[in-house]
């Protein structure tokens, strides 16, 4: 604690309890307990999943008081504020998203989807790209292919729930958001982020097993992530997509590999076939508690290609 200021025993209450207040709405200002103006506002990185123990910063802009102090982060709260902390709190939170990977991979056979969400082949894999194709009269659903640096790794993570899942993912137990919109630093190379994971609110329906409860705030941290840079003066894969989506209500997830010839063949024999996906935009993302919160952290983690 050594770090943190020493509060005097009488004054560290009303910090406290202006810290709670100010976790649960990190919009609005709370009154300071130094100069009782409604000034005071918090900057917050959870420090320990389990016991939900935080680090809290919290300045008042009337006084200029200052205040650090380490609390349980309240109910609800998301597990850091602002966006700049994100990074921080990811570090201390690794070790619970691996531990749920793991739990997940002993209930896989009841949570395919989330194990293939989860699978941990997916970082030998190396999911590099993300391309789309359509029928060409549009008498069938598209496809979204998965691009695999290693092929082999990324073809055996579809084959390992090809037999449980039988092909669909009929609870939408795998969640697929793809948001549009250039990060900041990037504004000239328009692209789109497209994110994976298992479906939290799916992940906490199997809550009812003794050693296996998601905590909601490491939901933003989970899954995998490829950022898309489409060739400029090319028509939009994405856009004909959408489209084609909005027509039948369904596509299919499947791996593709780059043949010797220079084209990428999807294998649709080992396709998913799912009927949600999420298209967002980078400016409905407002909290680091959203689902999709790491799309802001991705020009720090992703170079765009030359
Ligand atoms: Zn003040």
């Amino acid at each position: 604690m050594s770090e943190f200021n020493e509060l005097p025993s009488g004054s560290a209450v009303p910090w406290m309890e202006a810290a709670i207040a100010a976790c649960g709405s990190p919009l609005v200002s709370v009154t300071c307990p130094a100069c009782s103006e409604i000034a005071l506002s918090a900057e917050w990185t959870l420090l320990e999943v389990k016991s939900r123990e935080t680090a809290v910063d919290l300045h008042c802009t009337a006084c200029e008081a200052r205040q650090s102090l380490r609390m349980v982060l309240p109910e609800g709260a998301s597990a850091c504020w602002p966006f700049e902390r994100f990074e921080s709190v990811a570090e201390a939170i690794e070790k619970e998203v691996e531990s749920l990977a793991e739990r997940i991979q002993r209930h896989a056979s009841t949570m395919p989807a989330a194990e293939f969400a989860t699978n941990p082949l997916w970082a030998e894999a190396q999911w590099c790209a993300t391309t789309f194709q359509w029928h060409p009269t549009s008498e069938a659903p598209p496809l979204m292919g998965l691009v695999f640096e290693n092929e082999e790794a990324g073809l055996e993570i579809f084959r390992s729930v090809e037999d449980k899942m039988n092909h669909e993912d009929r609870f939408e137990e795998i969640r697929i958001s793809i948001v549009e919109g250039a990060v900041p630093g990037q504004e000239l190379r328009p692209g789109y982020s497209v994110h994976l994971c298992a479906d939290p609110e799916a992940l906490e329906a199997h809550a009812t097993f003794d050693d296996f409860v998601v905590d909601r705030s490491i939901v933003p941290f989970l899954g995998q992530w490829n950022r898309h840079y489409p060739i400029p003066g090319q028509p939009s894969l994405l856009t004909k997509f959408k489209e084609e989506f909005e027509q039948h209500g369904e596509f299919m997830l499947a791996p593709t590999v780059l043949k010797d010839d220079g084209n990428r063949y999807m294998q649709p024999e080992l396709g998913i076939i799912k009927n949600v996906i999420f298209f967002r935009q980078l400016s409905d993302i407002t909290t680091p508690d959203d689902p999709d919160a790491a799309a802001l952290m991705l020009p720090e983690l992703i170079i765009p290609p030359a």
